[in-house]
């Protein structure tokens, strides 16, 4: 299919798209990378009047790394995330969940922000940026927000980006010594969207933060303790709980209890392996 017709702005800074999307109000989006939207458009199960291209503008292309956090501008590709050479040792969780996010040809082209913005409950930088307890940037005309990760994701495909704002940035606090990263999904082919997929963070002082997605609408977070995390039959039970609480419903790909096993085996592994490689 064909998409229905609409503007296009190429924006060339900052202030030409923020008055392009001021001005479209509700019916304008921006478009990233176009991997997710353009198919959208295509299949009309997007219409909007105009289309705010960002990929040109420099000022959002820049990965910067300052005072303990890595800020990654809404034009930087997953591509170009994934070939920082910081990446491994200031973002551990990224560096593993990036080449489960779709296949290069995508990531070539997809945003890092854009699948934030999609907020697919199965992608994997969503998920990482809940687990990192990251935060993001919005901006519209003549406004600054900074929205954390726990508060951005409202449910399936919809977040806190009001009409009129974009997401500029995202900003991740880099990994500290002696915390450990871990993730791990179960897919039908490498490159597909997860069917269950799980992320963790541990501290240096052995508490786990484990985060999962592809199960409920947003992805979800469950804390441990240390004495918790370490405890094998307080670990399972608390994930047995967790797995239970997320709600999961038979689709296409998958039952509910087989989500719920995955949640349980996945979340264990992931656990085991955020604690075993703290530097
Ligand atoms: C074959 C295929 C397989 C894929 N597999 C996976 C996968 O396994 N895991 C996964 O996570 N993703 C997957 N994707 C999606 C891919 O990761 C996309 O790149 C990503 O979801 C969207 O990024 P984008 O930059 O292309 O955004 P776009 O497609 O340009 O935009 C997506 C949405 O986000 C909005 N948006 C984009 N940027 C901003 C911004 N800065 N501010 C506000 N709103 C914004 C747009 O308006 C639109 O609503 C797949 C895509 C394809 C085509």
């Amino acid at each position: 299919m064909k998409p229905a017709s609409f503007d296009f702005v190429a924006a060339r800074d900052m202030a030409e798209a923020l008055a392009a999307l001021r001005e479209g109000g509700d019916a304008a989006r921006v478009i990233a990378g176009g991997q997710s939207l353009v198919p959208m458009l295509n299949m009309r199960l997007a219409t909007p009047a105009t289309l705010v291209d960002i990929s040109r503008i420099e000022e959002l292309r820049r990965i910067e790394s300052a005072n303990g956090a890595v800020t990654i501008g809404a034009a930087v590709r997953q591509a170009e995330l994934a070939a920082w050479p910081d990446l491994a040792v200031t973002l551990p969780l990224i560096h593993a969940a990036l080449p489960w996010v779709g296949h290069m040809q995508t990531r070539s082209r997809g945003t890092v922000c854009g699948s934030v913005a999609h907020a697919d409950p199965s992608a994997e930088l969503p998920l990482c940026l809940l687990v990192l307890g990251g935060t993001v940037i919005l901006r519209r005309h003549r406004r600054t927000r900074e929205v954390p990760a726990e508060e951005f994701f409202l449910g399936m495909m919809s977040t806190d980006v009001a009409p009129g704002e974009m997401i500029a940035a995202l900003s991740l606090p880099q990994a500290r010594p002696g915390e450990g990263h871990a993730f791990a999904e179960v897919a039908r082919r490498h490159g597909d969207f997860a069917i269950v997929s799980c992320a963790a963070k541990a501290g240096a002082d052995g508490a786990v933060t484990l985060g999962v997605g592809g199960v409920a609408d947003t992805p979800r977070l469950l804390e441990l303790a240390a004495d918790a995390a370490a405890d094998p039959a307080t670990r399972d039970d608390q994930l047995n709980e967790f797995a239970w609480s997320l709600g999961a419903r038979d689709d296409l790909h998958a039952t509910a209890r087989y989500r719920r096993e995955l949640v349980r085996r996945l979340g264990r592994k992931t656990i085991e392996e955020a604690l075993s490689c703290r530097a």
